[in-house]
């Protein structure tokens, strides 16, 4: 469902929605599964990942922060990585979340899916290339469109793709409309899955918040962990969401005890809107901290940036190497070369917003988030 007036806001959630976020409203609708509202009516933590703010209409950030080397030629396949490419076969959501990278890019809403002959053209983007090794399946979200999904896991199987092992495929439905993984989504995945063949499927979940692990997603969770399929599981961390010790604790060990790996906490990227929710490096380190005194190192996740030449684990493979004067303006140095880059695209300069260090990586410039809360409920 989609919400374009606070009176309807306030109606269908409960919620207090003041005639002021009527503009955010206008430009950013709220979208909801039913099994999402209820979640927001019940959960004044776990809804701040639907609900609008005014700070949505605040300047920090890019309505483009992620895509840009990711090109392929090939309509719904991005690719930055040499062993792995991705392929979003529908592009359209069933939720709305705010701090969403792709939230400018209106395909949430109503850019078309990929047809048959776009997803033929894929798999043969990577049937052509052996360096490809896995495969993400992500959108959008990918369960909305069953008869293209089967499409791709099948093209991904035949002999042409025989170099790609691993499929993932990345579904927030786990979390937001949990009955899309009923027992025949389930069966199609596993069919594709040969661990013998080193050809296994893996689900990608991305639940943010404890109050997600309801019922029907555990439930959704065990059925895909009953037939043998590996799920682990993406967390973005946001402010007044998961961004307290306890919070993200009680998230990580609910995961584990249904038998999910939890890979990582990714920083909310700065997309233009969704700054109130972020939380900065600072802050950010202080909670892993926190994390890895309060349980086992099996359930740790993962600190991930994701910048625009590729992810990088905060002090593990990147880190801060210069903060400018307005103090949020921060420079990265990461695992990646410009030569490494192009190996994909040989044509490539250097892009914009990132220059060589004297070892020849490449170091990018990156939006810290806010180090303080501004008010948010938390
Ligand atoms: S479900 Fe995923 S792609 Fe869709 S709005 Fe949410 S974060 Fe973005």
């Amino acid at each position: 469902m989609e919400i374009r007036s606070v009176e309807r806001l306030a109606a269908l959630t409960g919620r207090e929605a003041a005639p002021e976020l009527q503009p955010v409203l206008d430009a950013y609708p709220v979208r909801l599964t039913e099994h999402a509202l209820e979640l927001v009516r019940r959960s004044p933590a776990a809804a701040l990942q639907y609900m609008p703010d005014l700070r949505e209409l605040d300047p920090p950030g890019e309505t483009d922060p992620f895509v840009g080397l990711a090109r392929t030629g090939v309509r719904g396949v991005e690719r930055i990585y040499r062993d792995r490419c991705v392929v979003m076969p529908v592009s359209r959501c069933n939720v709305g979340c705010r701090f969403c990278f792709r939230r400018h890019h209106g395909m949430l809403r109503h850019a078309r899916p990929m047809d048959r002959e776009e997803i033929a053209a894929a798999l043969a983007y990577i049937a052509a290339d052996p360096r490809l090794r896995e495969v993400l399946i992500t959108g959008g979200e990918p369960l909305l469109d069953r008869g293209r999904l089967a499409q791709l896991l099948s093209g991904l199987r035949r002999p042409e793709t025989a170099h790609v092992g691993p499929i993932r495929l990345a579904c927030r439905s786990l979390a937001t409309a949990p009955e899309l993984v009923d027992p025949e989504l389930v069966t199609l995945l596993a069919r594709h899955q040969d661990l013998r063949a080193g050809r296994p499927v893996e689900v990608a979940a991305h639940v943010n918040h404890p109050d997600e692990l309801g019922p029907a997603t555990v439930q959704a969770l065990a059925r895909l962990r009953e037939a043998g399929l590996h799920v682990y599981n993406q967390t973005v961390l946001l402010r007044g969401v998961n961004d307290a010790p306890e919070v993200m604790s009680d998230l990580l060990w609910g995961l584990r005890r249904h038998g999910v790996e939890t890979y990582t906490i990714f920083f909310c990227e700065p997309v233009l809107g969704a700054d109130h929710l972020r939380v900065s490096f600072a802050e950010a380190l202080r909670l892993k901290d926190e994390l890895r005194r309060r349980g086992s190192g099996r359930r740790n996740p993962h600190l991930v940036v994701t910048t625009r030449v590729g992810k990088l684990e905060l002090g593990v493979d990147g880190w801060e190497v210069e903060r400018e004067a307005d103090g949020r303006t921060v420079w990265l140095r990461t695992p990646y070369t410009l030569d490494g880059l192009r190996e994909l695209d040989p044509a490539l300069t250097l892009p914009a917003g990132t220059r060589l260090d004297g070892a020849g990586q490449l170091v990018v410039r990156y939006l810290d988030g806010p180090s303080c809360p501004r008010g948010d409920p938390k």
